[in-house]
């Protein structure tokens, strides 16, 4: 397994709120991480400086195989927690649009927005107006968008937590699927999710890593209901 991704004392203060406080981390490719943390973590600091939508206060973000003058946003995929989905388009027009912003042809978008719909399971629902599709879907669909221009690393803003408990497997079930192709990382409050998904999580607390490793290791850690206690 190789490195793909080493973040490197990394810091982000919002006017003089520190909301990321020098962290530092690993991530290994084909691997689903979970950062877990209570709200006002900095979970979503994180993702967003990450995806190099903000720009660190300080420290860095590398990618193993990132050349000089690369544009981060090549690399990675990006659901935000709220994405904007146009809903008087269809599944399929969001998607071939989406490609093109991402600079594939309209042809290649077409082909690649077939397969991803059959992907996220919602091809029926290609010719949909997305303001017909139901939260679970959506999310679907955000997924696939994130991943039209086949990132190496898939991000996730607490992907489920907005939806009901059907919406909510789908989706859970389809990162499973996923997860066999790319390496993933994804922000929750919620240990089962973390646990039933992710190989390792990365517990946050005001910004800062507090543990990390795989739920075993942290099992032998702490009694899973104290780190129940501590992020629901
Ligand atoms: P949530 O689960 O509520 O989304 P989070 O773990 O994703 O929380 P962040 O949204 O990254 O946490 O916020 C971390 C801290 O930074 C919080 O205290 C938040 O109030 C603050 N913060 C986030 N965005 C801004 C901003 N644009 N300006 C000022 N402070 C911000």
């Amino acid at each position: 397994m190789t490195t793909l991704l080493t973040v490197k004392n990394l810091s982000k203060t919002y006017d003089s709120k520190a909301a990321v406080k020098n962290i530092s981390f690993e991530f290994q490719s084909g691997k689903c991480i979970a950062l877990i943390g209570p709200n006002g973590a900095g979970k979503t600091t994180i993702l967003r400086t990450l995806a190099g939508l903000l720009k660190p206060s300080s420290g860095t973000v590398k990618f193993t195989d990132m050349k000089e003058n690369d544009d981060l946003r090549k690399h990675i995929g990006y659901l935000p927690q709220y994405p904007v989905f146009y809903s008087w388009m269809t599944g399929m027009e969001f998607l071939v649009y989406s490609g093109q912003l991402a600079f594939l042809s309209k042809t290649e978008a077409g082909k690649r927005a077939e397969d991803l719909l059959v992907k996220v399971g919602i091809s029926e629902a290609k010719h949909q107006r997305i303001g017909k599709y139901s939260g679970g879907m959506k999310q679907r669909l955000g997924i696939a968008q994130a991943i039209i221009h086949k990132p190496k690393l898939l991000m996730l803003d607490e992907p489920v937590s907005s939806l009901d408990p059907i919406g909510r497997r789908e989706v859970l079930t389809l990162m499973e699927e996923l997860k066999k192709e790319m390496t993933i990382l994804f922000s929750t409050h919620i240990l089962s999710d973390a646990d039933e998904i992710s190989d390792e999580l990365l517990l946050l607390r005001k910004g800062e890593i507090v543990e990390a490793g795989s739920m075993s290791e942290l099992r032998q850690k702490y009694q899973t209901s104290k780190i129940e206690l501590e992020f629901q």
